[in-house]
Protein backbone atom coordinates (compact mmCIF):
# COMPACT_ATOMS: atom_id res chain seq x y z
CA UNK A 1 0.00 0.00 0.00
CA UNK A 2 1.18 3.24 -1.42
CA UNK A 3 2.23 5.48 2.29
CA UNK A 4 1.65 9.74 1.16
CA UNK A 5 2.32 12.14 3.87
CA UNK A 6 -0.09 14.95 3.13
CA UNK A 7 1.29 18.65 4.87
CA UNK A 8 -1.40 21.66 5.01
CA UNK A 9 0.10 25.50 5.08
CA UNK A 10 -2.02 28.19 7.32
CA UNK A 11 -4.10 29.15 4.65
CA UNK A 12 -5.02 25.60 4.43
CA UNK A 13 -6.60 25.47 7.56
CA UNK A 14 -7.50 29.22 8.31
CA UNK A 15 -11.10 28.59 8.65
CA UNK A 16 -13.93 25.70 8.81
CA UNK A 17 -14.56 25.55 4.97
CA UNK A 18 -11.25 25.27 4.33
CA UNK A 19 -10.88 22.28 7.14
CA UNK A 20 -13.84 20.84 4.85
CA UNK A 21 -12.06 20.88 2.24
CA UNK A 22 -8.72 19.57 3.73
CA UNK A 23 -10.79 16.39 4.66
CA UNK A 24 -12.71 15.67 1.08
CA UNK A 25 -8.63 15.73 -0.15
CA UNK A 26 -7.07 13.66 2.85
CA UNK A 27 -10.51 10.99 2.08
CA UNK A 28 -10.09 11.20 -1.77
CA UNK A 29 -7.22 8.82 -1.39
CA UNK A 30 -6.25 6.14 1.51
CA UNK A 31 -2.50 6.75 1.11
CA UNK A 32 -2.68 9.87 2.64
CA UNK A 33 -2.65 8.32 5.73
CA UNK A 34 0.08 10.98 7.36
CA UNK A 35 -1.41 14.85 7.66
CA UNK A 36 0.96 17.69 9.20
CA UNK A 37 -1.35 20.68 10.01
CA UNK A 38 0.27 24.50 10.37
CA UNK A 39 -1.69 26.66 12.72
CA UNK A 40 -4.45 28.39 11.06
CA UNK A 41 -3.58 31.74 8.78
CA UNK A 42 -5.21 34.15 7.68
CA UNK A 43 -8.42 33.96 6.37
CA UNK A 44 -8.43 37.96 4.69
CA UNK A 45 -5.64 40.00 3.86
CA UNK A 46 -5.15 41.82 6.98
CA UNK A 47 -6.25 38.93 9.01
CA UNK A 48 -3.32 38.03 11.54
CA UNK A 49 -2.27 34.69 11.92
CA UNK A 50 -2.53 32.58 15.15
CA UNK A 51 1.31 31.94 15.31
CA UNK A 52 1.36 35.67 15.16
CA UNK A 53 -1.20 35.83 17.83
CA UNK A 54 0.66 33.83 20.36
CA UNK A 55 3.81 35.53 19.84
CA UNK A 56 1.98 38.88 21.16
CA UNK A 57 0.67 37.07 23.50
CA UNK A 58 4.24 36.05 24.77
CA UNK A 59 5.76 39.37 24.74
CA UNK A 60 2.55 40.78 26.59
CA UNK A 61 3.05 38.29 29.62
CA UNK A 62 6.57 39.48 29.13
CA UNK A 63 5.74 43.09 29.66
CA UNK A 64 3.45 41.59 32.46
CA UNK A 65 0.32 43.15 30.63
CA UNK A 66 -3.24 41.46 30.96
CA UNK A 67 -3.88 38.85 28.45
CA UNK A 68 -7.27 38.35 28.73
CA UNK A 69 -9.03 39.82 26.30
CA UNK A 70 -6.25 39.30 23.68
CA UNK A 71 -6.19 35.71 24.10
CA UNK A 72 -10.28 35.21 24.11
CA UNK A 73 -9.77 36.26 20.44
CA UNK A 74 -7.30 33.11 19.78
CA UNK A 75 -10.34 31.00 21.37
CA UNK A 76 -12.43 32.31 19.65
CA UNK A 77 -10.86 31.52 16.57
CA UNK A 78 -10.43 27.86 17.30
CA UNK A 79 -13.90 27.25 19.19
CA UNK A 80 -15.14 29.32 16.05
CA UNK A 81 -14.03 26.20 13.66
CA UNK A 82 -15.02 23.55 16.26
CA UNK A 83 -18.19 24.60 16.40
CA UNK A 84 -18.66 25.60 12.03
CA UNK A 85 -17.55 22.01 11.40
CA UNK A 86 -20.73 20.17 13.99
CA UNK A 87 -17.86 18.88 15.90
CA UNK A 88 -18.19 17.29 19.51
CA UNK A 89 -15.11 18.26 20.66
CA UNK A 90 -14.87 20.47 24.19
CA UNK A 91 -11.32 21.90 23.52
CA UNK A 92 -11.94 24.82 26.57
CA UNK A 93 -9.52 22.66 29.07
CA UNK A 94 -6.75 22.16 26.56
CA UNK A 95 -7.30 26.45 25.46
CA UNK A 96 -7.15 27.13 29.57
CA UNK A 97 -3.99 25.08 29.96
CA UNK A 98 -1.95 26.78 27.24
CA UNK A 99 -3.01 30.04 28.74
CA UNK A 100 -2.24 29.30 31.73
CA UNK A 101 1.32 28.22 30.70
CA UNK A 102 2.02 31.11 29.02
CA UNK A 103 1.60 33.26 31.63
CA UNK A 104 3.85 31.06 33.76
CA UNK A 105 6.54 31.61 31.26
CA UNK A 106 6.86 28.58 29.91
CA UNK A 107 9.22 30.31 26.81
CA UNK A 108 8.95 31.94 23.33
CA UNK A 109 8.97 28.88 21.16
CA UNK A 110 6.12 26.64 24.00
CA UNK A 111 3.42 29.83 22.79
CA UNK A 112 4.31 29.58 19.38
CA UNK A 113 4.04 26.20 19.26
CA UNK A 114 0.18 25.92 20.33
CA UNK A 115 -0.69 27.45 17.14
CA UNK A 116 0.08 24.22 15.12
CA UNK A 117 -0.93 21.71 18.65
CA UNK A 118 -4.21 23.03 19.06
CA UNK A 119 -5.04 23.01 15.21
CA UNK A 120 -3.82 19.26 15.29
CA UNK A 121 -5.97 18.14 18.05
CA UNK A 122 -9.31 19.20 15.83
CA UNK A 123 -8.19 18.19 12.43
CA UNK A 124 -7.54 14.41 14.26
CA UNK A 125 -11.11 14.70 15.62
CA UNK A 126 -12.22 15.93 12.12
CA UNK A 127 -10.66 13.29 10.12
CA UNK A 128 -10.85 10.69 13.09
CA UNK A 129 -6.78 10.23 12.92
CA UNK A 130 -5.06 9.30 15.85
CA UNK A 131 -2.73 12.28 17.25
CA UNK A 132 0.68 12.23 18.03
CA UNK A 133 2.37 15.20 19.76
CA UNK A 134 5.80 16.16 17.79
CA UNK A 135 6.72 16.82 21.34
CA UNK A 136 7.18 12.85 22.00
CA UNK A 137 8.84 12.28 18.18
CA UNK A 138 10.47 15.21 17.14
CA UNK A 139 13.93 15.85 18.80
CA UNK A 140 16.24 18.83 18.75
CA UNK A 141 19.84 18.15 20.29
CA UNK A 142 21.37 20.06 23.27
CA UNK A 143 22.64 23.01 21.04
CA UNK A 144 19.71 23.49 18.98
CA UNK A 145 20.02 21.96 15.76
CA UNK A 146 17.64 19.13 14.58
CA UNK A 147 18.46 15.48 15.74
CA UNK A 148 17.71 13.83 12.76
CA UNK A 149 18.56 10.18 13.65
CA UNK A 150 16.71 9.91 16.91
CA UNK A 151 13.58 11.30 15.35
CA UNK A 152 13.60 8.93 12.44
CA UNK A 153 14.47 6.09 14.57
CA UNK A 154 11.81 6.85 17.40
CA UNK A 155 8.90 8.73 15.05
CA UNK A 156 9.43 5.83 12.26
CA UNK A 157 8.63 3.35 14.81
CA UNK A 158 5.83 5.61 16.10
CA UNK A 159 3.99 5.65 13.00
CA UNK A 160 4.41 2.13 12.63
CA UNK A 161 1.40 2.17 15.60
CA UNK A 162 -0.74 3.95 13.91
CA UNK A 163 -2.67 3.74 10.65
CA UNK A 164 -3.83 6.57 10.18
CA UNK A 165 -2.44 10.30 12.00
CA UNK A 166 -2.15 13.74 12.34
CA UNK A 167 1.33 15.18 13.65
CA UNK A 168 1.35 19.30 14.43
CA UNK A 169 3.79 20.90 12.72
CA UNK A 170 6.68 23.13 13.19
CA UNK A 171 7.98 22.37 16.86
CA UNK A 172 9.80 19.10 18.77
CA UNK A 173 11.53 18.92 21.88
CA UNK A 174 14.73 19.86 23.70
CA UNK A 175 16.44 17.06 25.68
CA UNK A 176 15.74 18.99 28.85
CA UNK A 177 11.98 18.84 27.59
CA UNK A 178 11.01 21.81 26.63
CA UNK A 179 9.34 22.55 23.78
CA UNK A 180 11.64 24.29 20.50
CA UNK A 181 10.50 25.35 17.49
CA UNK A 182 11.36 25.39 13.73
CA UNK A 183 12.23 29.31 11.78
CA UNK A 184 9.17 30.12 10.48
CA UNK A 185 7.90 28.45 8.12
CA UNK A 186 8.73 25.02 9.66
CA UNK A 187 5.81 23.12 9.18
CA UNK A 188 6.89 21.85 5.94
CA UNK A 189 10.22 20.88 7.70
CA UNK A 190 7.87 18.50 9.70
CA UNK A 191 5.97 17.28 6.64
CA UNK A 192 9.49 16.20 5.04
CA UNK A 193 10.64 14.67 8.59
CA UNK A 194 7.76 12.38 8.92
CA UNK A 195 7.69 11.66 5.15
CA UNK A 196 10.97 10.23 5.80
CA UNK A 197 10.34 8.62 8.88
CA UNK A 198 6.96 6.75 7.30
CA UNK A 199 9.22 6.07 4.25
CA UNK A 200 6.85 7.57 2.38
CA UNK A 201 6.25 7.40 -1.92
CA UNK A 202 5.21 10.80 -2.02
CA UNK A 203 5.79 14.24 0.69
CA UNK A 204 2.59 16.57 -0.69
CA UNK A 205 2.87 19.89 0.79
CA UNK A 206 -0.79 21.93 0.48
CA UNK A 207 -0.64 25.38 0.05
CA UNK A 208 -2.55 28.30 -1.38
CA UNK A 209 -0.84 28.52 -5.16
CA UNK A 210 -0.50 25.67 -7.60
CA UNK A 211 2.87 25.16 -7.21
CA UNK A 212 6.40 27.35 -8.22
CA UNK A 213 6.24 29.97 -10.83
CA UNK A 214 9.02 30.60 -12.95
CA UNK A 215 9.87 33.95 -12.22
CA UNK A 216 8.03 36.03 -9.24
CA UNK A 217 4.92 37.28 -10.28
CA UNK A 218 5.05 40.55 -8.60
CA UNK A 219 7.87 41.13 -11.85
CA UNK A 220 6.21 39.01 -14.70
CA UNK A 221 2.33 39.03 -14.74
CA UNK A 222 0.90 35.48 -14.56
CA UNK A 223 4.31 33.52 -14.92
CA UNK A 224 4.34 30.01 -15.93
CA UNK A 225 4.38 27.03 -13.63
CA UNK A 226 6.65 25.11 -12.88
CA UNK A 227 5.77 20.94 -13.67
CA UNK A 228 9.10 19.87 -12.74
CA UNK A 229 12.43 20.73 -10.96
CA UNK A 230 15.10 18.91 -9.32
CA UNK A 231 16.07 19.51 -5.48
CA UNK A 232 19.25 21.18 -6.91
CA UNK A 233 17.70 23.37 -9.30
CA UNK A 234 14.98 24.24 -6.47
CA UNK A 235 17.74 24.72 -4.07
CA UNK A 236 19.37 27.64 -6.35
CA UNK A 237 15.85 29.35 -6.86
CA UNK A 238 15.38 29.50 -3.06
CA UNK A 239 18.57 30.96 -2.27
CA UNK A 240 17.87 33.83 -4.69
CA UNK A 241 14.71 34.33 -3.24
CA UNK A 242 12.15 32.09 -4.42
CA UNK A 243 9.90 31.27 -1.51
CA UNK A 244 6.58 28.82 -1.64
CA UNK A 245 8.23 26.11 0.56
CA UNK A 246 10.76 26.23 3.14
CA UNK A 247 14.40 26.30 2.32
CA UNK A 248 15.34 23.67 5.23
CA UNK A 249 12.36 21.30 4.12
CA UNK A 250 14.26 19.59 1.29
CA UNK A 251 16.62 17.91 3.19
CA UNK A 252 14.90 15.13 5.07
CA UNK A 253 13.26 13.63 1.60
CA UNK A 254 15.49 14.46 -1.05
CA UNK A 255 18.32 11.97 1.70
CA UNK A 256 15.36 9.51 1.39
CA UNK A 257 14.22 10.18 -2.28
CA UNK A 258 11.14 11.01 -2.05
CA UNK A 259 9.17 13.45 -3.96
CA UNK A 260 7.67 16.48 -3.23
CA UNK A 261 4.20 17.64 -4.96
CA UNK A 262 3.20 20.97 -4.41
CA UNK A 263 -0.42 21.11 -4.63
CA UNK A 264 -3.12 24.20 -3.65
CA UNK A 265 -6.12 23.21 -1.61
CA UNK A 266 -8.32 25.20 -3.34
CA UNK A 267 -7.88 23.89 -6.92
CA UNK A 268 -6.77 20.29 -6.23
CA UNK A 269 -6.94 18.92 -9.12
CA UNK A 270 -4.38 21.62 -10.78
CA UNK A 271 -1.18 19.07 -10.84
CA UNK A 272 1.18 21.45 -9.23
CA UNK A 273 5.29 21.42 -9.25
CA UNK A 274 6.52 17.77 -8.65
CA UNK A 275 10.24 18.19 -7.15
CA UNK A 276 12.27 15.61 -7.84
CA UNK A 277 15.62 13.98 -7.67
CA UNK A 278 16.38 13.77 -11.39
CA UNK A 279 13.64 14.43 -13.74
CA UNK A 280 14.16 12.05 -16.64
CA UNK A 281 10.90 13.35 -18.39
CA UNK A 282 12.54 16.62 -19.04
CA UNK A 283 10.94 18.42 -21.67
CA UNK A 284 13.33 19.53 -24.52
CA UNK A 285 12.05 22.45 -25.27
CA UNK A 286 12.42 23.96 -21.94
CA UNK A 287 16.24 25.10 -21.44
CA UNK A 288 15.51 26.83 -18.58
CA UNK A 289 13.27 26.08 -15.48
CA UNK A 290 13.06 29.05 -13.58
CA UNK A 291 14.20 32.82 -12.58
CA UNK A 292 14.71 34.33 -9.41
CA UNK A 293 17.06 37.26 -8.16
CA UNK A 294 17.88 39.03 -4.93
CA UNK A 295 18.89 43.00 -4.55
CA UNK A 296 21.21 44.16 -1.73
CA UNK A 297 24.82 42.83 -3.09
CA UNK A 298 27.91 44.51 -2.64
CA UNK A 299 31.74 44.25 -5.15
CA UNK A 300 34.24 43.99 -3.27
CA UNK A 301 37.28 44.82 -6.09
CA UNK A 302 40.65 44.52 -5.81
CA UNK A 303 43.78 45.17 -8.06
CA UNK A 304 47.32 44.45 -8.08
CA UNK A 305 49.72 44.22 -10.95
CA UNK A 306 51.00 41.04 -11.17
CA UNK A 307 48.24 39.17 -8.99
CA UNK A 308 48.35 36.04 -10.82
CA UNK A 309 52.13 35.10 -10.01
CA UNK A 310 51.29 35.91 -6.45
CA UNK A 311 50.85 32.51 -4.82
CA UNK A 312 48.42 32.50 -1.51
CA UNK A 313 46.65 36.22 -2.09
CA UNK A 314 42.89 34.55 -2.94
CA UNK A 315 43.82 32.88 0.90
CA UNK A 316 44.88 36.13 2.24
CA UNK A 317 42.15 38.05 1.17
CA UNK A 318 39.31 35.25 1.80
CA UNK A 319 40.91 34.96 5.46
CA UNK A 320 39.72 38.52 6.06
CA UNK A 321 36.19 38.02 5.23
CA UNK A 322 36.23 34.58 6.97
CA UNK A 323 37.72 36.42 10.13
CA UNK A 324 35.02 39.07 9.85
CA UNK A 325 32.60 36.20 9.61
CA UNK A 326 31.64 37.26 5.98
CA UNK A 327 31.08 34.70 3.52
CA UNK A 328 30.71 35.43 -0.23
CA UNK A 329 28.75 34.83 -2.88
CA UNK A 330 30.75 35.16 -6.20
CA UNK A 331 34.46 35.25 -7.01
CA UNK A 332 34.56 36.48 -10.53
CA UNK A 333 38.34 36.88 -11.21
CA UNK A 334 40.64 38.74 -13.71
CA UNK A 335 44.58 38.04 -13.88
CA UNK A 336 44.97 41.14 -11.73
CA UNK A 337 41.83 42.19 -10.66
CA UNK A 338 39.54 40.16 -8.04
CA UNK A 339 36.11 40.86 -6.78
CA UNK A 340 34.19 39.67 -4.28
CA UNK A 341 30.54 39.41 -4.06
CA UNK A 342 29.21 39.74 -0.62
CA UNK A 343 25.85 40.43 0.94
CA UNK A 344 25.24 44.52 1.91
CA UNK A 345 24.53 43.85 4.83
CA UNK A 346 27.62 41.84 6.36
CA UNK A 347 29.40 44.94 5.83
CA UNK A 348 26.96 47.16 7.67
CA UNK A 349 29.53 49.01 10.46
CA UNK A 350 32.74 47.19 9.47
CA UNK A 351 33.46 48.48 6.18
CA UNK A 352 36.47 50.25 7.31
CA UNK A 353 38.21 47.67 8.86
CA UNK A 354 37.83 45.19 6.57
CA UNK A 355 39.20 47.51 4.15
CA UNK A 356 42.52 48.16 6.01
CA UNK A 357 42.66 44.80 6.89
CA UNK A 358 42.81 43.75 3.36
CA UNK A 359 45.36 46.37 2.35
CA UNK A 360 47.86 45.44 5.15
CA UNK A 361 47.28 41.55 4.28
CA UNK A 362 48.00 42.04 0.51
CA UNK A 363 49.16 45.38 -0.19
CA UNK A 364 46.94 45.74 -2.96
CA UNK A 365 47.12 48.66 -5.57
CA UNK A 366 43.71 49.62 -5.22
CA UNK A 367 40.61 48.73 -3.14
CA UNK A 368 37.25 49.62 -3.31
CA UNK A 369 33.54 48.68 -2.50
CA UNK A 370 30.51 49.46 -4.73
CA UNK A 371 26.45 49.10 -3.61
CA UNK A 372 23.75 48.25 -4.87
CA UNK A 373 24.27 45.34 -6.89
CA UNK A 374 21.64 42.61 -7.88
CA UNK A 375 21.99 39.10 -8.87
CA UNK A 376 19.99 37.11 -10.67
CA UNK A 377 19.94 33.38 -11.39
CA UNK A 378 18.63 31.42 -14.39
CA UNK A 379 18.47 28.12 -13.20
CA UNK A 380 17.89 25.11 -15.62
CA UNK A 381 19.08 21.30 -15.64
CA UNK A 382 18.34 21.93 -19.58
CA UNK A 383 21.28 24.09 -19.99
CA UNK A 384 23.91 21.72 -20.49
CA UNK A 385 22.16 20.47 -23.57
CA UNK A 386 21.47 23.35 -24.84
CA UNK A 387 24.79 25.43 -27.05
CA UNK A 388 24.17 28.98 -26.56
CA UNK A 389 21.91 29.67 -23.40
CA UNK A 390 24.65 32.57 -21.96
CA UNK A 391 24.22 34.20 -25.30
CA UNK A 392 20.40 34.24 -24.92
CA UNK A 393 20.71 35.62 -21.50
CA UNK A 394 23.27 38.20 -22.44
CA UNK A 395 21.63 39.27 -25.69
CA UNK A 396 18.12 39.56 -24.11
CA UNK A 397 19.79 41.59 -21.58
CA UNK A 398 22.12 43.93 -23.61
CA UNK A 399 18.78 44.54 -25.56
CA UNK A 400 16.67 45.79 -22.83
CA UNK A 401 19.73 48.21 -22.50
CA UNK A 402 20.88 47.25 -19.20
CA UNK A 403 24.56 46.83 -18.47
CA UNK A 404 25.92 43.19 -17.08
CA UNK A 405 28.51 43.89 -14.50
CA UNK A 406 29.19 40.36 -13.48
CA UNK A 407 28.93 36.83 -14.59
CA UNK A 408 28.75 33.64 -12.79
CA UNK A 409 28.23 30.04 -14.57
CA UNK A 410 28.39 26.86 -11.93
CA UNK A 411 30.68 23.95 -13.27
CA UNK A 412 27.06 22.04 -13.33
CA UNK A 413 26.19 23.92 -15.96
CA UNK A 414 22.91 24.06 -13.91
CA UNK A 415 22.63 28.01 -14.00
CA UNK A 416 23.84 31.32 -15.11
CA UNK A 417 24.33 34.09 -12.71
CA UNK A 418 24.21 37.46 -13.93
CA UNK A 419 25.06 40.82 -11.63
CA UNK A 420 23.46 44.18 -12.23
CA UNK A 421 22.53 47.44 -10.69
CA UNK A 422 19.66 47.65 -8.97
CA UNK A 423 17.55 50.00 -11.04
CA UNK A 424 17.70 47.40 -13.95
CA UNK A 425 16.58 44.65 -11.84
CA UNK A 426 12.93 44.42 -12.73
CA UNK A 427 13.91 45.37 -16.44
CA UNK A 428 16.42 42.40 -16.88
CA UNK A 429 13.99 39.95 -15.67
CA UNK A 430 11.52 40.48 -17.84
CA UNK A 431 13.76 40.28 -20.53
CA UNK A 432 15.04 37.38 -19.29
CA UNK A 433 11.53 36.13 -19.37
CA UNK A 434 10.56 36.89 -22.41
CA UNK A 435 12.99 35.40 -24.51
CA UNK A 436 12.86 32.38 -22.60
CA UNK A 437 9.39 31.73 -21.93
CA UNK A 438 6.84 33.57 -23.64
N1 LIG B 1 2.77 28.50 11.95
C1 LIG B 1 4.17 28.68 11.76
C2 LIG B 1 4.45 30.00 11.08
O1 LIG B 1 3.55 30.80 10.89
C3 LIG B 1 4.79 27.53 11.03
C4 LIG B 1 4.20 27.23 9.68
O2 LIG B 1 3.12 27.69 9.35
O3 LIG B 1 4.83 26.49 8.93
O4 LIG B 1 5.58 30.29 10.79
Amino acid sequence: MKVKVVKFGGSSLADAEHFRQVASIVKADSARRYVVPSAPGKRFKDDTKITDMLYTCYEMVRKHENIDEYYSKICDRYNGIIKELGLDFDISGELDYVKRSMQQHSGRDYAASRGEYLNGLILAKYLKYDFIDAENVIFFKENGTFDEEKTNEVLGRELLQHKQAVIPGFYGVMPNGTIKTFSRGGSDITGSIVARAAEADLYENWTDVSGFMMADPRIIEAPASIETITYSELRELSYMGATVLHEDAIFPVRYAGIPINIKNTNSPADRGTMIVAEASDYDAEKVITGIAGKKGFSVISIEKDMMNSEIGFGRKVLEVLEDHEISFEHLPSGIDTMSIVVNSSSLDGIRDKIISSINRAVRPDSISIEDGLALIAIVGRGMVKARGTAARVFDAISNAYVNIRMIDQGSSERSIIVGIEEHDFNKALKAIYDEFVK
